[in-house]
C-alpha cells in the first residue's frame, strides 16, 4: 500500500498518509482537499517486498508448490 506526502495548499502543512483508492486524502489540519501530492520513496521501499508474492516455484504461472491449477487463481 503506497504512502504519499502531501504538502497541503491551503496552509501549507506537509504530512504522510496511506493512500486507498476509495479515499481521498485530506490535510490533517485544515480537512482541505487541495494538496500537493508527492510521492514517498522511503515508504515505498521498505513496503515493497510485501507487494510482491514468489514468482518462481513449480507452478509456472503463479508459484504454487503443489502445482499448476492449485492455487485460486489459476
Ligand atoms: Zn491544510
Amino acid at each position: 500500500m503506497p504512502i504519499f506526502e502531501y504538502a497541503c495548499q491551503d496552509c501549507g502543512r506537509e504530512f504522510e498518509t496511506l493512500v486507498r483508492s476509495s479515499t481521498v486524502p485530506q490535510c490533517p489540519e485544515c480537512h482541505s482537499t487541495k494538496l500537493n501530492k508527492r510521492l514517498s520513496v522511503f515508504a515505498t521501499a521498505t513496503s515493497a517486498p510485501d507487494a510482491m508474492p514468489a514468482m518462481a516455484g513449480p507452478c509456472g504461472t503463479c508459484g504454487h508448490p503443489d502445482g499448476p491449477g492449485s492455487c485460486a487463481l489459476h
